[in-house]
């Protein structure tokens, strides 16, 4: 995949997020380059309701911007610190998701209740500290917190998505939001939820394919009207 075309799904993919209101004035999402230690995310100032292709700027993986003039979001040491600890990862994304969000301020369990919540069986755990991730040691602390698996909450903040690609790492934050709604519901209605078990959480988590990812990528592109000429 071109570089130019990573900064069009990259573009692409943070529109949809703002639109689905899972990343607001800001958020942001990367993707690793191919072959190069250099990753791709879009700048702290573009409007996350506006970006195109042109807003998404080259970091090395050390936080460091490649080209003059550019500034990085502020909290890019969450996307350096996942690269440097998970080098299978190659798409990270850092959402304000009201629901999820709220579940860590409730202090209640995140678990797999809907049948695409599964691709989350290894856990969400909640890194307890809602501050900036404005250094590398904080940024560290959030790796250390997302371990191995797919997903992690920033108590009172928001939450950190990774994934293989950036349409699989849209994909994850779309369920993983959407798996949060319907657990609150259940914890509102009283009583406790019932999560999937564990042989439903392992089925249910093959929905984690590329197939999937297009068929969702596509649905949203399509609703939210997003496209760049
Ligand atoms: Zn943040």
């Amino acid at each position: 995949m071109s570089e130019e075309w990573l900064r069009t799904e990259v573009a692409m993919c943070v529109r949809m997020l703002e639109v689905l209101g899972l990343v607001d004035f800001s958020g942001h999402v990367s993707c690793r380059i191919p072959g190069r230690e250099r990753l791709l995310i879009n700048s702290w100032g573009a409007s996350r309701h506006g970006l195109g292709p042109e807003d998404i700027v080259e970091s090395d993986l050390d936080g460091k911007p490649i080209e003059a003039g550019v500034i990085l979001p502020s909290e890019i040491a969450i996307h350096t610190s996942v690269y440097h600890h998970r080098p299978d990862v190659h798409a990270v994304a850092h959402l304000h998701p009201p629901v999820t969000t709220a579940l860590s301020i409730a202090g209640k369990a995140y678990v797999p209740v809907m049948h695409h919540g599964g691709i989350f069986h290894e856990g969400v755990h909640v890194h307890d500290d809602c501050g900036h991730v404005h250094s590398p040691e904080k940024g560290d602390a959030i790796a250390r917190v997302l371990g191995p698996r797919r997903a992690m909450i920033m108590r009172g903040h928001g939450a950190v998505v990774v994934a293989e690609s950036v349409k699989a790492v849209f994909f994850g934050s779309v369920y993983l939001e959407d798996n949060a709604k319907k657990l609150a519901d259940a914890y509102a209605m009283g009583g406790e939820p019932i999560p999937l078990r564990e042989d439903e959480q392992l089925a249910s988590a093959r929905v984690w394919r590329q197939n999937q990812f297009d068929k969702i990528w596509n649905y949203y592109r399509e609703k939210s009207g997003v496209t760049f000429s």
